[in-house]
């Protein structure tokens, strides 16, 4: 039952023998049709490369851009000393007004690089108006603050129009005419049929992780969306990568745009990557013995059903570990309060659902554990990119069956 790290430990392929030749297979759902998938395990063992990403040496300063002096101030109230990689190569194409495609995960600075540009305008035009369409919630009220920590000291006000929370406060919101709306598609359709909110005032619009957008099933409401905006606009598309159906909504929500890509898997480089083989043995046992080990010190453990989680979260309990569950059952208030208290260090593990967890931006994760694998190889991708973040090396280990 015990976890000897040595023994699968090694770079690409040295630990080869210990890997499960086949393809490990999982359930997906599609419809009512389940469909398997496979991820190879060899993907999920990989070194850290911390120094790639120390190698970029950006173009531009912050002070190029000439962004207004209280964005500067800001910016540097926040401590960025040097634009990212797709802050360096998007604020000025955002600023010149053209249409952008930023291809680029969470993890890359690219809320920064959407968020800067569009306070610029706003303070510049105080008519204008933006509204920045995001997949989840939590990534909807983190884009909040950040842009509210961007805007200090400006006349520029934001609202957030989120599913979870009542929609008469919104309402009432969006009646004293901010000039940036950050939302998930679902509530903006109910406030735009409701005529709260009329989407043909606005002529900045952010599609953010459009690629999570579509597999959460929001094609609908983001054609809707698509639909009411004014046709004289400034569009801004960022995704993790460009699906064939991203694609399609590029195609429909663009005009002459230019693409700029960082390298989408970027945040993985930072992260040691190991599989844990279970071997008949009990998983909640194993998770167990990792838990309790030195360094183990803020886990993010991933499951792929809310059940799955919530039952893990009552046995963990049982056996003494302070802990909490962040996934779809969960209301909005509970799941920010469980966030709250993970980025805090109040409880130094927190269960997720891949659903609840997009976006999430918390510091110093030590390690993420993969007690279920992800649907898709790009899921893996965004759970692990939690941990190795801000140039500290994080750890990544899958429970194999
Ligand atoms: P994002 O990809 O926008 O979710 O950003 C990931 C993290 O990087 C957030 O914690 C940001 O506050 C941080 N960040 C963004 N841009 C910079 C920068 N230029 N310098 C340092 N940290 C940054």
């Amino acid at each position: 039952m015990s976890f000897q790290r040595r023994s699968f430990r090694g770079p690409n392929g040295s630990s080869k023998q210990f890997i499960n030749r086949g393809r490990s297979s999982f359930p997906r759902r599609t419809g009512n049709r389940i469909r398997y998938m496979s991820i190879d395990p060899q993907m999920l063992v990989k070194k850290a490369e911390p120094q790639i990403k120390r190698d970029y040496i950006a173009r531009h300063t912050f002070a190029d851009f000439g962004l207004h002096s209280i964005i500067e101030k800001n910016i540097a109230a926040k401590g960025y000393s040097a634009p990212s990689p797709i802050q360096d190569q998007v604020i000025h194409k955002l600023l010149a007004g053209q249409d952008v495609i930023g291809l680029a995960s969470t993890g890359t600075g690219k809320t920064a690089a959407f968020l800067l540009p569009i306070i610029q305008k706003i303070i510049t035009d105080s008519s204008q108006k933006a509204i920045i369409i995001t997949p989840t919630r939590e990534l909807a009220l983190q884009i909040m603050d950040e842009g509210r920590a961007f805007a200090r000291g400006t006349r520029c006000y934001f609202s957030l129009v989120i599913g979870g929370v009542p929609i008469f406060r919104q309402v009432r919101e969006l009646r004293r005419d901010p000039q940036i709306v950050v939302g998930t598609p679902g509530r903006i359709k109910d406030l735009v049929e409701r005529k709260a909110l009329f989407l043909n005032q606005y002529k900045t619009i952010v599609l953010d992780e459009v690629d999570r957008m579509l597999d959460m099933g929001f094609i609908h409401d983001i054609s809707y969306i698509i639909s009411l905006l004014p046709h004289q606009r400034h569009s801004l598309f960022f995704s993790a990568t460009m699906t064939p159906k991203a694609k399609i909504v590029a195609e429909r929500f663009l005009n002459n745009p230019t693409t700029v890509e960082v390298a989408s898997q970027k945040a993985s480089t930072n992260v040691d990557q190991d599989i844990v083989r279970v071997a008949g043995q009990n998983k909640v046992d194993l998770l167990h013995d990792l838990l309790i080990k030195p360094g183990f010190d803020k886990v993010l453990v991933f499951g792929r059903t809310k059940h799955g989680m919530e039952r893990l979260y009552k046995q963990l309990r049982d056996r003494g570990f302070e802990t909490a569950t962040i996934h779809g059952n969960k209301s909005q208030s509970q799941r920010q309060r469980a966030l709250d208290a993970f980025k805090k260090n109040r409880i130094r593990i927190l269960l997720a659902t891949d659903v609840a967890s997009r976006g999430i931006d918390i510091d110093n994760v030590s390690h993420v554990i993969n007690f279920e694998l992800p649907e898709t190889y790009e899921d893996y991708i965004h759970r692990i990119g939690r941990t190795g973040r801000a140039d500290k090396t994080g750890v990544a280990l899958t429970f194999i069956d």
